[in-house]
């Protein structure tokens, strides 16, 4: 696995595993969140400058919570006594802070709490599989041509993911994004629009080469079947779809801090969750076919097997999809997108030409992601990630380092366009890490449901060897590659986990 070239959410030519049910825990919404509002933040009233404020209790404790509402100008605090109640009455000490703080503390322990006791962190009952061994599966050709794929992709895949760090580093960290953005005249939502727009728009530019080098890569190993404009239009259907998205959260987040200066981080954590929810619930139907086309799998003996498969296995699955993937890669994949009434079961067209068996093994991988409703629990995990993501934003964006730092003081002022989705854009990559630390046990927890439903072991091992051969996939991760980008276990780990079911259910080991 290599950093981040395929456009993160939406990935067409994802060259690694399968994008299951990763697609849609990661496809919603990142962290959003609002700041505090317009320009003149601060509770308080009675006008007491910076000065006034004691040394060194600043930005945190905000107002006290039970009456944390808008800043009201002049309103409340005008008589109160400095330090009678705790509450601010200093300066520009910003309101809602508290309440905020504790609703982030809340969410992050109610998230981690379900992670912790919902995550399969054993997925296989009894001795735990034997260490991963590259060399017992796989000739050294076989592992240096890998490794060498990787190393190709390394450079282009790393420098896309500096650049963007480099531009959220820019927004978030100097006024410049400001300065710039306020070159825009125009009404503010208008002014947001463009802001975002220019930020995204310099993103895409200034990866579009690195892109090409990625690309070219991916066609020196044969992975790539696209032509050059086919790529191009991938590339800026994606682009279309993330700026979109970002566009929307950010919108909502100025809109918000304008209306409710002190606790627009409330309807900005519901906002949030909602709308990874809808993303994740509509994703197969308006995004997934902007990039491919569907057929429903042609009557035939697979396509009764697998049917049957699934009812034995009692997921009810009326039609499996194939995507027309070969339109731009080699690579073989399938993946469950979607819930509820939008759920499905997606084999590449490339699969098809495996062994009618191992497709099977595939697909009764993916039947244990619809078993366990994986996309839908992610979802909610992640919803639960972006409306906790919604407090934090709150309180970065009124945190007062980081408000002289950029020369915007309010997340409701247009010019903080830029630094939104600079802070979006950390939070997003920083959370990959803990949600691949979640996905890999799920994803073995689907592999030993595909052991179970099948009993074949031998066949399970044929399809993860012939998987790993024709994507190149990385069989010896390095540790920083594996903590950020691998989503599931890699290949030596998952033969070496159909050896351990192998030895418990007393079937030979592949
Ligand atoms: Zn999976």
């Amino acid at each position: 696995m290599t950093p981040g070239e395929p456009a993160p959410g939406v990935r067409p030519g994802e060259h690694g595993g399968e994008p299951p049910i990763a697609d849609a825990r990661r496809g919603g919404a990142p962290p959003a969140g609002p700041a505090p509002a317009a320009a003149n933040e601060g509770p308080t009233s009675s006008g007491a400058g910076d000065a006034s404020r004691p040394a060194g209790r600043a930005e945190d404790e905000g107002p006290a919570v039970a009456s944390g509402d808008e800043p009201a100008q002049g309103g409340t605090g005008t008589g109160s006594p400095p330090g009678s109640t705790g509450a601010a009455v200093g300066g520009r000490r910003m309101p809602g802070r508290r309440a905020a703080g504790v609703a982030l503390v809340a969410l992050g322990a109610a998230l981690a709490a379900v992670v912790a006791l919902t995550t399969p962190w054993r997925p296989l009952p009894g001795p735990a599989p034997g260490p991963p061994d590259p060399a017992r599966d796989f000739t050294a050709a076989q592992i240096a041509r890998a490794g060498a794929f990787d190393a190709a992709l390394s450079m282009p895949g790393y420098l896309s993911l500096a650049v963007t760090l480099a531009i959220a580093g820019v927004l978030v960290l100097t006024p410049l994004g400001g300065r710039i953005l306020g070159r825009i005249h125009g009404p503010w939502w208008l002014r947001t629009l463009l802001g975002v727009l220019a930020v995204t728009g310099t993103g895409l530019l200034l990866k579009w080469p690195l892109g090409m080098w990625y690309e070219t890569r991916l066609r020196e190993y044969g992975l790539s079947t696209q032509g050059w404009p086919a790529w191009s239009g991938d590339r800026l259907k994606s682009f279309a779809v993330q700026t979109a998205l970002m566009a929307i959260m950010v919108l909502a987040v100025v809109w918000l801090a304008r209306h409710r200066p002190a606790r627009w981080w409330i309807p900005a954590a519901a906002g949030a969750f909602v709308l990874t929810v809808a993303v994740s619930f509509v994703y197969p139907l308006l995004v997934e076919p902007l990039f491919n086309d569907f057929r429903t799998l042609p009557p035939g003996p697979l396509r009764d097997d697998l049917i049957a498969m699934a009812t034995r296995d009692g997921v009810p699955v009326s039609d499996v999809l194939v995507a027309d993937a070969s339109r731009r890669t080699t690579a073989l994949n399938a993946y469950v997108s979607g819930f509820g009434a939008t759920r499905r079961i997606v084999v590449y067209d490339t699969l098809l030409r495996a062994p009618a068996k191992e497709v099977e093994l595939v697909v009764a991988h993916e039947l244990g992601h619809a078993e366990r409703g994986d996309v839908l629990y992610g979802t909610l995990v992640g919803a639960l990630g972006a409306a906790a993501g919604a407090c934090a934003l709150f309180l970065v964006t009124t945190w007062r380092p980081l408000r002289r730092r950029t020369g915007v003081d309010s997340p409701g002022d247009p010019r903080a366009a830029g630094l939104l989705v600079g802070l979006m854009t950390v939070a997003t990559i920083a959370s990959g890490p803990a949600q691949n630390l979640v996905s890999r046990p799920i994803e073995a927890r689907a592999d030993v449901h595909a052991l179970d439903l099948t009993g074949d072991p031998a066949t399970f091992a044929a399809m993860q060897r012939r998987l790993a051969l024709t994507n190149l996939s990385d069989l010896e991760p390095d540790p920083f590659e594996y903590v950020m980008y691998a989503s599931h276990p890699s290949t030596p780990e998952r033969l070496a986990l159909a050896r351990a079911w192998a030895r418990a259910h007393g079937r030979p080991g592949p």
